[in-house]
């Protein structure tokens, strides 16, 4: 038997905070009511200030992130369009399947996992398409898999330095609520996410923010789609109205979570996402483990992918932790199954809730066989927690 708190530290869905699992207790109501709309059209001005947008179209396609990168695409590109991808993680590498299966001609550059998305080399590629023929250039933000932020920032750059008119997609499921993403000032057109991550809502919501280029080439995409029609979602949405039945016990949970994030500042949740994830990732330094991540520069402030020693099965550490302390990691994904853990570090989240997931890791660890000091996670994130950057000298 199971007591106490069950503890949550996968990297979506994350934990929903109560305030926002009581919004979303109502009864089922006619999402067909005069006064439905106003819901919706409060969600849609609530998500363009999450992605700093003044003006993208914001579509809520009852589905999931994948269902979003689906619509992303066929609502935009054309069978046979060239684009530009990289794969660097599990998603950048699900994203890059998605494209081909769809019948898109994928120029794919392998990175490391552990890298981000290579911006000079997609400035290089860019530089040489004098013709324009690539259509599209795809972004994973944050790649949940390794633990790695991209800089979009650097992909918006070498688009202007190349006078490219590609469309940029950015994957931001991982990021967007919680690292720090600017939909206008880095010129996204579509930008992609889902209800259960930063936003703090169940699974079921595949969030896209579309900028008025990307809705423009919508007009002339001829790729096959039905559901994910952005004109039918676009009619009934100037009243707040769906062209299907949307899950309502959901828009009010997303409702509460983003006035959450308003009441806290966008910037504050973002940088509390980044001080919670330094301390994790203290924590770790602690241990003598490293990140997959290769470098500070690509540290991701909501999910932590940690490399376990050679002879130990991260699959082991994770499975002590769920069956014997109630806490689930994250686990290792493709190539990195059995190498890592990962601690997700994103939502509705606090100091508290850090040292648990890193006091339990490390018990976890030491029962894999793990050598190191129980406790010196904790107290290297307790320190940076409570004294900040000058811990060293406060602690000594
Ligand atoms: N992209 C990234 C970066 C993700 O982390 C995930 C899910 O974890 C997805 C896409 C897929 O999203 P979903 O599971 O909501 O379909």
């Amino acid at each position: 038997m199971r007591t106490g708190q069950t503890h949550l530290f996968i990297p979506g869905p994350t934990n929903i905070p109560e305030s926002v699992r009581q919004a979303m207790n109502v009864p089922m109501q006619d999402m067909r009511a005069p006064d439905f709309g106003a819901l919706t059209l409060g969600l849609f001005d609530g998500l363009r200030r999450v992605m700093r947008s003044a003006s993208a179209e914001v579509f809520l396609f009852p589905g999931s992130g994948t269902g979003a990168w689906e619509a992303a695409i066929t609502n935009t590109l054309n069978p046979g369009d060239k684009v530009l991808m990289s794969r660097h993680g599990q998603f950048s590498t699900l994203w890059v399947e998605m494209a081909e299966r769809l019948g898109l001609d994928v120029e794919v550059i392998d990175v490391p996992w552990g890298q981000g998305v290579p911006v000079a080399e997609f400035e290089r590629r860019l530089g040489e398409d004098r013709e324009d023929a690539i259509k599209a250039v795809f972004v994973t933000h944050n790649e949940t898999a390794t633990g790695v932020t991209s800089d979009v920032a650097g992909v918006r750059r070498a688009l202007d330095e190349t006078f490219h008119d590609a469309l940029l997609f950015v994957d931001g499921v991982s990021s967007i609520a919680s690292i720090d993403f600017r939909m206008d000032e880095w010129g996204v057109d579509l930008a992609v996410t889902g209800s259960q991550k930063g936003l703090m809502c169940p699974a079921g919501l595949g969030i896209l923010a579309v900028s008025e280029k990307a809705m423009d080439a919508s007009t002339r995409s001829t790729m096959r789609r039905a559901y994910f029609e952005f004109s039918d979602m676009r009619k009934m949405n100037a009243d707040g109205y769906f062209p299907y039945t949307p899950p309502t016990q959901i828009l009010h949970g997303l409702a509460k979570s983003l006035a959450r994030i308003e009441a806290e500042g966008l910037d504050a949740v973002i940088a509390r996402h980044h001080r919670l994830a330094e301390g994790v990732r203290r924590g770790v330094s602690a241990w003598g483990l490293d990140l997959v991540a290769a470098e500070p520069a690509l540290y991701s402030d909501t999910v932590s992918a940690i490399r376990v020693p050679e002879a130990v099965d991260a699959r082991e550490v994770i499975r002590i932790a769920y069956e014997e302390y109630n806490t689930s990691f994250g686990t290792g994904l493709a190539q990195l199954a059995g190498k890592v853990f990962r601690i997700g570090h994103l939502g509705d989240l606090n100091e508290g809730m850090c040292l648990s997931a890193l006091g339990i890791a490390e018990m976890a660890l030491a029962r894999s066989g793990v050598r190191l000091q129980l406790g010196s996670g904790v107290a290297a994130a307790q320190a940076f927690y409570a004294f900040g950057t000058e811990a060293r000298e406060r602690i000594a």
